[in-house]
């Protein structure tokens, strides 16, 4: 059982958490707890490390952010005491936890989950802290920030758990995004294919990290509320989905650019020319079309993450030498949609409609990407909502 923020925010919902705990160990449940900070508390921590200095040290940015878990597990264990429930709390260290070295986004590498299986079987509940391990190096690592979804999935991979529940302050995992249409629909399930493609492009409901992570190791997740008693969504294996939707849900992300690299020479290595840099810059390059070339010149349009977009101008006019480009035309007005769905592999006509459906309401797609199980398009940022919306529509979404 896995405690958000917002799950712990106060001592009353932490006390809440305890009762919940209790209600899985009198029913013969063995559980593992694992908790987040309080809710704003990392942030808190964040800030007092960039206020003392921009370019702190990672490894003692650890040392402070990794204490609000820290503080969470502690208390969450004598409230668990308080209502005659065995229970102690663990850090990252001391379970161990053992990651890489990489300070502030470090990956888990093993974790040993012999002792806490032996207290279990005596009737003890490990509360653990979310978020973070220990390096190579002896010292304290965090996994970045949202890392106690993976922390969680991890440890129940590790205890063999028949299932990790990620209790939350939403209800489950929506076909898009209930702010914005009224009529989306909980999911009861959800393959994990299709949540890690609808993570990476802005449901934000669990770490990346995390639904790979259960993937690869198959562990079924549930993510639910913690503030209502009701089933959430399941993630799991495809094979499980019997009525396979065309799509299962539509996500869309705010925080895209696109730039435009004009007439640059169609030659060999061009692409190379603009995109190596731009890598080792460490600017992540998402959708690219290059266009059909007239005069041996062609433009070459990419999107990126908006808060890369000075870096990447800043990159190409260093380069402009080796590239040979006429300028660069950037757009940072521009909204991602993706529609998502395993039900893709074998229905045709799935991006047509979604184009359709865009023309129908007079948005211009500027850019289109496709995957498997997922068709992308750039559009002007004011249509967002209205796309979002009649796709929802067109591909029978709408709860009734
Ligand atoms: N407390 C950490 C954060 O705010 C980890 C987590 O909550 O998942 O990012
Ligand atoms: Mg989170």
């Amino acid at each position: 059982m896995k405690f958000g923020g917002t799950s712990v925010a106060d001592l009353d919902r932490i006390r809440n958490v305890a009762a919940r705990v209790k209600r899985e160990t009198d029913a013969g449940h063995e559980v593992a707890v694992v908790v987040s900070a309080m809710a704003g508390v990392t942030n808190q921590l964040v800030g007092w490390c960039q206020s003392l200095s921009p370019l702190h040290d990672a490894r003692e940015y650890d040392a402070v952010v990794a204490t609000g878990e820290q503080v969470t597990a502690g208390l969450t264990a004598i409230a668990l005491q308080e209502i005659g429930v065995d229970a102690r709390s663990w850090q990252g260290w001391q379970v161990p936890f053992a990651t890489d070295g990489a300070h502030g986004k470090a990956r888990i590498a093993a974790i040993e989950g012999a002792e806490l299986i032996r207290r279990m079987q005596m009737g003890q509940v490990p509360v653990v802290t979310g978020f973070q391990g220990i390096g190579p190096d002896n010292r304290v690592t965090t996994l970045g920030r949202g890392g106690s979804d993976t922390s969680a999935v991890a440890l129940a991979a590790a205890l063999r758990a028949d299932r990790c529940d990620i209790f939350t302050d939403v209800d489950g995992i929506y076909t898009t995004d209930p702010r914005i249409v009224a009529k989306a629909r909980k999911l009861d399930k959800i393959a994990y294919e299709e949540m890690l493609e609808l993570a990476s492009v802005g449901a934000k409901v669990l770490q990346t990290r995390s639904v790979e992570f259960a993937m690869k190791a198959r562990v079924r997740v549930q993510v639910l509320s913690s503030f209502e008693d009701l089933p959430g969504s399941l993630l799991v294996d495809e094979d499980e989905i019997v009525e396979k939707e065309m799509v299962s849900g539509i996500a869309y992300s705010r925080d895209e650019a696109k730039l435009t690299v004009r007439r640059v020479p169609d030659r060999p290595g061009i692409a190379a020319a603009i995109f190596g840099p731009l890598a080792a810059a460490g600017v992540n390059v998402d959708m690219i079309v290059q266009n059909i070339s007239a005069d041996g010149m062609t433009d070459m349009t990419f999107t990126l993450g908006r808060t890369d977009l000075p870096r990447a101008r800043r990159v190409l006019d260093d380069n402009r030498g080796t590239i040979g480009f006429s300028e660069l035309v950037a757009d940072a007005d521009v909204a991602k949609i993706s529609v998502v769905g395993v039900g893709m592999r074998s229905h045709a006509g799935v991006a047509n409609t979604m184009f359709r459906t865009l023309a129908e309401k007079g948005i211009n797609i500027q850019v289109i990407s496709t995957s498997e199980i997922k068709v992308s398009v750039l559009i002007g940022a004011e249509y967002t909502e209205l796309a979002v919306r009649a796709l929802h529509t067109a591909y029978g979404l709408d709860a009734a």
